[in-house]
């Protein structure tokens, strides 16, 4: 199992690196990106990881194809152990992402991270984002986001900047569900 790294380490602090991108396509960074999707599957309510979360610091994140299926976002999702059969989303990967248009309107939500359990508090983020990066096979793709998806964004290149959602929290409490929030959180 993929340990994903807590608060005190030093990496989740550094300025992460960015990936050569001849080499996005070979085994070394493919095999990054397969650790940071299993580290992410394993956590019933993740919903994205960055590379420093499981001790790598390149400017990577992955979006879980779970946070685009409407049952994980109201609560009742896969997680609760019935037989549930369901195609699952592809996850997004990007790669030496580049945060570009963000909009000024800015709304307070809720967040968790995989990296600061199990602490939840609101972070006030924009709306909107567009994220233009790198994808698994090093095609350049830019991708727009709104609400949870615009948080997200937010949050992972944060990550790669050693920058903690904690840093800018306000209403800080512990909680082992995210009560704020319909249980969805923007690791
Ligand atoms: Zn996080």
């Amino acid at each position: 199992m993929i340990k994903i790294i807590q608060s005190e380490d030093p990496v989740l602090r550094k300025i992460a690196k960015e990936v050569p991108i001849d080499l996005i396509t070979k085994p070394k960074i493919r095999k990054i990106v397969g650790d940071m999707i299993e580290a992410l599957d394993s956590q019933s309510d993740g919903v994205a990881i960055a590379a420093p979360q499981i001790g790598v610091s390149l400017r990577i994140f992955v979006v879980s194809g779970r946070i685009f299926d409407e049952d994980f976002i109201s609560g009742k999702g896969s997680t609760e152990g019935n037989l549930y059969i369901k195609v699952r989303k592809p996850d997004l990967v990007f790669i030496n992402p580049i945060l570009k248009k963000i909009s000024s309107d800015r709304k307070l939500l809720s967040e968790g991270c995989l990296s600061v359990r199990p602490i939840y508090g609101k972070v006030r983020r924009a709306t909107r984002a567009t994220i233009e990066a790198y994808n698994e096979k090093g095609e350049k793709i830019v991708k727009s986001g709104s609400g949870l998806l615009a948080h997200i964004f937010q949050h992972e290149n944060d990550h790669l900047d050693g920058v903690l959602f904690i840093d800018k929290a306000k209403d800080m409490h512990e909680s082992l569900i995210d009560e704020d929030y319909e249980n969805i959180d923007t690791k």
